[in-house]
């Protein structure tokens, strides 16, 4: 079998560094025991770019970030990330989950600290720097408060927190606000595009929400069902800071239509 991994450390890896492309997702396959999940995947992402994986439940979104976080390894094919190889998790990625895994009995601003003492870096170095990103997540005033003291939508915010606190260059994040009411998510979603425009993070984003993918992406890739590929491509090319009155409008419906329509015919196949 031909070992893409070593042909790609033949072939060009100098040149990735200095081109555009802040994450390169080039030719993955990922097969658990039998069942192929992702089949053949080549995705370029620039510097700073939001870009959104969209597709159904089941599709192999989770496993395509988790190789993208190092937290899994792709069968065949190579993820490079700012140059380098991916083949374990980074410091400079952030991870934010489903569901946001604070530590029951630490307060919030010691679990924004806590990847700081995970990679045993001077915690009151980055103490100014989780305090700030309290204040710019409204969050500040909960510093000293315990996790169940807070609702579900402040206890994602405080997450997100702690995915930047070491300050990756990359942000991955997966379904992050699908546990939360509809409003809380529309609350989120423009909260997160706060921080991206301050940030400039370069963010790759999991749903299943066709509205979400629209609202906060520069660009969409719609994933097929299993095993996975990916169908369609759609810049979103509306302006920012968008807001959830725009959704309503037809500039934002001709795009979760032309969504809408690949997800669909990648049903009928
Ligand atoms: P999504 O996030 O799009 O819902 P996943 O990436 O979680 O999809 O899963 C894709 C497919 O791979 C599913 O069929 C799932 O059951 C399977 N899968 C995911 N992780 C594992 C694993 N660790 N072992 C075996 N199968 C897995
Ligand atoms: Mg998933």
């Amino acid at each position: 079998m031909m070992n893409l991994r070593g042909l790609a450390a033949d072939t060009g890896r100098e040149g990735l560094s200095q081109d555009r492309s802040a994450l390169r997702i080039a030719g993955v396959r990922k097969v658990f025991d039998k069942l192929e999940a992702i089949r053949n995947i080549t995705v370029d992402i620039a510097q700073g770019e939001f870009v959104s994986l969209l597709g159904p439940s089941g599709c192999g979104k989770s496993t395509l970030l988790m190789m993208i976080a190092g937290l899994t390894q792709p069968t065949s094919g190579e993820i490079v990330l700012a140059g380098k190889p991916v083949v374990a998790p980074r410091r400079d990625v952030g991870v934010v989950f489903q569901s946001p895994v604070l530590l029951p009995w630490r307060n919030i601003i010691d679990n924004v600290l806590f990847p700081i003492e995970l990679l045993r870096l001077p915690l009151a170095q980055y103490r100014p720097r989780a305090l700030e990103l309290l204040k710019m997540t409204k969050l500040d005033e909960f510093a000293q408060a315990l996790p169940r003291q807070l609702s579900g939508g402040m206890r994602q915010r405080a997450a997100i927190c702690r995915a930047l606190v070491h300050d990756p260059g990359t942000l991955l994040m997966d379904e992050p606000f699908s546990a939360l009411d509809a409003i809380t998510r529309d609350d989120m979603a423009v909260e997160l595009q706060r921080i991206w425009q301050a940030n400039r993070k370069t963010v790759v984003f999991v749903t299943h929400s066709i509205r979400e993918a629209a609202f906060l992406s520069d660009r969409v890739l719609v994933m097929g069902r299993r095993p996975a590929t990916i169908i369609d491509e759609v810049e979103i090319d509306l302006p920012r800071p968008r807001n959830v009155a725009m959704t309503e409008e037809e500039g934002f419906n001709r795009y979760t239509r032309r969504l809408r329509k690949s997800i669909e015919a990648s049903h009928e196949q």
